[in-house]
């Protein structure tokens, strides 16, 4: 068989890896990071299905996760809308999920090479994907998270607070702990302690008495971190394109994480390429025709989805806007459900 060479080991990567170490593939991973290790993200799995993990063979990756189903929506310090997912959707810290898939990938035989950074402006070789995560940019936007003990949740799994340039959402992860997850407008000339950057950006953005709630919390030891210079939606030039021709997950496009859609689409991009890549692993069919065809089939499965995203978190970042949408999520006319269809 044929070697395959994964670029990244996050979500997508580790996924990807380990279904096809499972096929006796032989996959080398190289990670510039190494686990357990937090990161930025709402750790809330948005749209992921039996059926995507069932061909990766991670059936039971989310047996022990804390499950969403409810959701408040505050627009500053005022309660606008309370509504129901249409299911359960599990909610897994980043730190448990990455280390869990790389310990996955090594028991199925995966050679897993952490420490190792990888150039991304060289040209990949035959047999391999990049699953690197987000392009590194310039952009005004900068994600923050960290855990959280005696941080109660108001009678919901899942809280999102709207401020001002930006949006914060509070999930409960393992062990009690509660992940605040929020994007914010970076703002120049703003001063804190490590610590105290997430109830800084809060206050900044309007969301007193959310910062409050946290203050008045034990954070998690390790778990703050941030991210900045990335940007969302489909890469924009042709050029850009034809790079990330073998590109996958975030690698190849981001989408809002409003939506809580990412890592599902980093798990649905592993088990679109699996079948693709297994193929080319077994003589099947050649790199170049591997690629083409895996690329239409990305293209075509999130492209619709990914502009739909792009273009609604551009309606909940204008404050004209907001305040519409709020009037209407007020008077209970708001299309959750049909919203959470089209981006999911
Ligand atoms: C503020 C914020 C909140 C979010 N909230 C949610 C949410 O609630 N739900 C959700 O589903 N998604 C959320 N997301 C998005 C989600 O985190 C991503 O979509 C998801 O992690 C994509 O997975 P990936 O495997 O493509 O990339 P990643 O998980 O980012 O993995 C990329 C990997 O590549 C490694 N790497 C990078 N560069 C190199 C290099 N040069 N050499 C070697 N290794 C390298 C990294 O260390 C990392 O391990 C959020 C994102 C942000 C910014």
């Amino acid at each position: 068989m044929k070697e395959i060479r994964i670029e990244g080991g996050g979500i997508c990567g580790l996924a990807l890896g380990q279904a096809l170490a499972a096929q006796k593939v032989p996959v080398t991973l190289l990670e510039k990071g190494r686990y357990p290790r937090h990161r930025v993200c709402g750790e809330f799995l948005a749209g992921i299905t039996p059926a995507t993990l069932r061909v990766l063979g991670l059936q039971n990756l989310f047996a022990n996760a804390p499950l969403a189903r409810t959701v408040v929506w505050y627009k500053g310090e005022t309660r606008i809308a309370r509504h129901t997912l249409p299911g359960e959707v599990p909610c897994q810290s980043r730190f448990v999920l990455d280390s869990e898939l790389a310990r996955r990938f090594t028991a199925a035989g995966g050679n897993l090479q952490t420490g190792q950074r990888v150039n991304p402006h060289e040209p990949a070789l035959e047999g391999t994907v990049r699953t690197l995560g987000k392009a590194s940019g310039q952009s005004a936007r900068l994600g923050l998270k960290a855990h959280f003990q005696d941080l109660v949740l108001e009678e919901v799994d899942l809280e999102m607070h709207l401020g001002k340039n930006a949006y914060v959402g509070l999930t409960k992860v393992e062990n009690g702990y509660v992940n605040v997850c929020g994007l914010f407008e970076q703002k120049r000339g703003l001063q804190a302690q490590k610590d105290q950057w997430l109830p800084t950006y809060l206050r900044a953005s309007g969301l007193h008495r959310l910062a409050d709630r946290i203050s008045n919390a034990h954070i998690r030891p390790g778990s703050f971190c941030g991210v900045s210079g990335f940007s969302f939606g489909l890469p924009e030039t042709e050029k850009e394109k034809a790079a990330s021709s073998l590109s996958l997950g975030d690698c190849h496009a981001m989408i809002p994480p409003f939506t809580g859609n990412g890592m599902t689409m980093a798990m649905e991009s592993a088990a679109l390429a699996f079948p693709y890549l297994l193929e080319y692993s077994q003589g099947q069919t050649d790199w170049p025709q591997t690629k083409r065809r895996l690329a239409y089939a990305r293209d075509h499965s999130f492209n619709g989805r990914m502009q739909r995203a792009v273009w609604l978190q551009k309606l909940l970042q204008k404050e004209v806007t907001q305040n519409v949408l709020c009037k209407i999520a007020q008077r209970n006319l708001f299309p959750f459900t049909l919203i959470y269809r089209l981006l999911h």
